[in-house]
């Protein structure tokens, strides 16, 4: 049954056409090649549309051209950041599309254009993707800039480019033709998508004489994703700035309907409170989001990533060859438990190799493929805690001295406001030259993005995370680590407290107060048992990575999440529908 959704579900709206859902999302990591995106989040949103678009859903998404990309991060010799910016051009490689728009911001007619890129799936179907950009000639000087930068500039520079992404976006849509029946919003910046459906619907009788029927008709459409657990990753804004910006009659009915939240405008309040299905991104984060939003009912749909999009060349070579529907179902990633340990162990290697030489290429650091090599990337956010693996820097310096040496890879970008963010950084390089030695070789790459995660993901041989619980929403670089074989040492939060099997997909960090304890558990798990294993027993090493790509790379997709989505969410009705109506499908097959 589970492909059926694609003729069942998404061809049951009530004019017959197929039900559209829109995706909406302030960064989406849709190519390489475009600096569309910062981190997690927009990866997370390309792997959802190129899920989609393998499935053959009637999906599209809206976000912001970002002109000036978000930034290309340079480290000095002290680790310290600095920041350039990534101009593109949408309109060479883009189409552009013909309506253009105008809505209301600050009191002036801001004009908005769109530029598609066609997602391609495995199968041919196509997902458009529209960016939004004001940089038009009719504009006022101030707004040709607004989709210029993904998070810079400052709070009215955000609000504005939300109501650019939600309301120009929704508006955008219906001009492109489209009726959505679903409207899913990627975290609270898209929220404002709510007005733009409420002025739809009450046309020239304006937004002041909106009901709560209306509110509910909006909501019955609405599907919101939260992805932080980090009070600062909540939007807020002052009533005043939001009057000025969005105008009276917006703030007014967003006021009305309960959006307000401590006296401000709060972008989690807006979708919360227009939103028929809200759901966090791992089990364990729903429960901490009906923690902190106790008045909603609030549900899980753990996050994935793209299967193929994260495979490193050699292991796609490796899948194709064993398993060669894997690319249009993911659930057969299950069956690696029948790939020849060895040829899992070969494609790692050829990764590893591949992953050395591109360190080699940046950084002129010679390292060896023989040694053990652990991986930590992500955003340089403090809560991340990068450091955590030198809280006892001798004990590190010991383990790698007696067990075959320790190599060492970091990369992490921390926003250009993020001061504490950008001290992690000098700290891990402040220690990384100071530990370095012939048994211990640590490495921070800089500007970490798309292809330097995908190398470090399928080249290392132990993925590390360490976060303080309960801050990491979800995490997916560890699924794509897994999707390559390669196992976890983390602590037990996010996504992790579903994929840890001890000893079978990886190693937890124990739960502890203080951070000396958990370092203290990093330290005994590597030293007493991961590299015991990866030296003295190869085989059972062996069978550690192919039941890490059989029970992790099998279910941490994007494929199953985009299917709990559509039944969960999208299309609740017809799950049920379908449901009820089985028995009677099964009988008519029994006389038959
Ligand atoms: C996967 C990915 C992330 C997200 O990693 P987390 O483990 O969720 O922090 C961030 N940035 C890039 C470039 C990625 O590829």
């Amino acid at each position: 049954m589970r492909f059926e959704h694609r003729s069942q579900f998404s061809s049951q709206d009530a004019s017959g056409n197929a039900a559209f859902v829109a995706y909406f999302s302030m960064e989406i990591a849709v190519t390489p090649e475009m600096p569309t995106y910062s981190g997690g989040l927009g990866v997370l949103a390309g792997d959802t549309l190129r899920a989609a678009a393998d499935m053959g859903l009637r999906l599209g998404a809206v976000t912001l051209a970002h002109r000036k990309g978000y930034f290309q991060q340079h480290l000095d010799a002290n680790g310290v950041q600095s920041e350039e910016t990534q101009p593109w051009n949408p309109e060479k490689t883009l189409h552009g599309e013909e309506p253009i728009i105008t809505i209301t911001i600050e009191g002036r007619p801001v004009a908005i254009r769109a530029w598609r890129y066609d997602l391609q799936g495995v199968t041919g179907h196509t997902i458009p993707v529209y960016f939004l950009d004001t940089d038009m000639e009719q504009n006022d000087p101030a707004d040709r800039g607004l989709t210029d930068f993904l998070y810079g500039g400052d709070t009215n520079y955000r609000l504005r480019q939300e109501a650019v992404l939600g309301i120009g976006g929704a508006h955008m849509l219906y001009a492109l033709g489209y009726e959505p029946a679903v409207c899913h919003m990627n975290e609270g910046h898209a929220a404002l998508l709510t007005v733009a459906l409420l002025e739809r619907r009450m046309g020239i009788a304006g937004l002041d004489a909106a009901t709560e029927s209306d509110h509910e008709a909006v909501r019955q459409s609405c599907v919101f994703t939260t992805h932080t657990p980090v009070p600062a990753g909540h939007d807020r804004f002052s009533t005043e700035q939001a009057e000025h910006i969005l105008g009276h009659e917006r703030l007014a009915v967003l006021e009305r309907f309960g959006c307000l939240h401590d006296g401000l405008l709060n972008m989690t309040y807006v979708a919360l409170r227009f939103s028929r299905f809200v759901n966090g991104v791992a089990m364990q984060h729903g429960k901490v989001s009906r923690e902190m939003f106790p008045e909603y009912t609030i549900d899980a749909i753990t996050n994935g990533v793209h299967a193929a999009t994260w495979t490193s060349p050699a292991v796609l070579e490796l899948f194709d060859k064993h398993l060669p529907r894997w690319r249009q179902d993911n659930v057969t990633l299950r069956y690696a438990i029948d790939i020849p340990e060895n040829e899992i162990v070969e494609a790692h290697a050829a990764s590893k190799r591949v992953l050395m030489e591109a360190v080699r290429q940046r950084t002129g650091v010679e390292l060896n493929a023989e040694i053990f090599t652990i991986g930590f990337a992500r955003r340089a956010a403090t809560y991340k805690r990068a450091d955590l693996l030198f809280t006892d820097a001798e004990r590190l310096a010991r383990i790698a001295r007696e067990k075959g040496g320790l190599q060492i890879l970091y990369s992490g970008k921390a926003h250009p406001a993020d001061e504490p963010g950008k001290a992690k950084i000098r700290h891990v390089i402040e220690l990384a030259h100071a530990l370095s030695n012939e048994t211990l070789k640590i490495v921070y790459l800089e500007n970490y993005e798309w292809a330097l995660g995908a190398l470090l993901t399928g080249g290392v041989d132990l993925w590390l995370n360490t976060p303080k619980r309960p801050y990491e929403a979800s995490g997916t670089s560890g699924m794509k680590a897994a999707l390559n074989g390669v196992p976890s040492l983390s602590v037990l939060d996010g996504w992790w407290i579903e994929g840890w099997i001890e000893g079978v997909t990886g190693w937890a960090i124990y739960d502890h107060d203080l951070d000396t304890e958990e370092a203290a558990s990093l330290y005994d798990h590597l030293e007493k048992i991961i590299l015991p294993i990866y030296h003295e027993q190869p085989e059972q090493w062996q069978r550690i990575m192919r039941s890490t790509i059989a029970l992790n790379g099998s279910f941490f997709n994007t494929q199953r999440m985009l299917e709990q989505y559509i039944i969960d969410a999208y299309y609740p009705e017809q799950a049920v529908k379908q449901a009820s109506e089985a028995p009677e499908a099964v009988l008519a097959g029994d006389r038959r």
